[in-house]
């Protein structure tokens, strides 16, 4: 139907806080920079860990986190880091 990202409910699973692919990466940002309360950061990761849709992204965020660290601690980015964060942007946006 859609491809808003959104898995739809299937109903097999109950209590505790099961995030969908929109809040978890909504949530992305917060949960690299440790911002999240613990259930909530455990939420995140759980899906991120079995989510094969948000992984990717996870893994994009998380590099690209990487390189603006890098390049707020230091003044220059390590070559290989910026080259990887140039070629996923390529391909993202592909
Ligand atoms: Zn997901």
């Amino acid at each position: 139907m859609s491809e808003s990202g959104t898995h739809p409910p299937d109903g097999s699973q109950s209590g505790g806080q099961e995030l969908n692919c929109e809040e978890s990466l909504a949530r992305v940002y917060e949960y690299l920079d440790g911002e999240l309360d613990t259930g909530e950061h455990d939420a995140v990761r759980l899906h991120l860990e079995k989510c094969r849709r948000c992984y990717p992204h996870f893994d994009f965020e998380r590099l690209f986190l990487d390189y603006v660290h890098e390049l707020g601690s230091e003044q220059e980015a390590r070559p290989g880091l910026k080259d990887r964060v140039l070629e996923m942007l390529e391909a993202e946006t592909r």
